[in-house]
């Protein structure tokens, strides 16, 4: 069991903007059901594309996947060390926010709230 001594506090309803930037990821590489990606590509995209800072290691991303299952998105399927297998509940819709106009990647088993502001969407 890894330890989680460097997870930071989540404000409520609010999802980080990293979780973020790993639904697009999903939106654009993966957004199917019946496909299985794992933490290792998302993380590969995510540093390729300059999306998160050089510095970040896969355990940091820990954190942002948990997140992303536990608001009912995508399940862990499988684990190896440190790789994770997911897979999507449903595929996911892009959605604009009315209240802060950002757009979204938000999947349809998911409570429809918008995870930058948490409005409702
Ligand atoms: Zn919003």
């Amino acid at each position: 069991m890894r330890t989680h001594s460097r997870r930071r506090p989540l404000r409520c309803t609010e999802m980080s903007e990293i979780s973020q930037k790993i639904r697009r990821v999903i939106f654009e590489k993966y957004n199917d059901s019946n496909l299985r990606f794992t933490n290792d590509e998302i993380f590969e995209v995510l540093k390729k594309n300059g999306a998160i800072d050089k510095s970040l290691t896969i355990d940091d991303m820990e954190q942002h996947f948990d997140e992303l299952c536990d608001s009912g998105m995508m399940r862990n399927i499988a684990q190896n060390f440190t790789t994770q297998w997911f897979k999507l509940f449903d595929a996911l819709e892009k959605l604009q926010c009315v209240s802060c106009q950002g757009q979204s990647y938000i999947c349809r088993s998911e409570e429809t709230k918008c995870p930058a502001c948490g409005a409702a969407i």
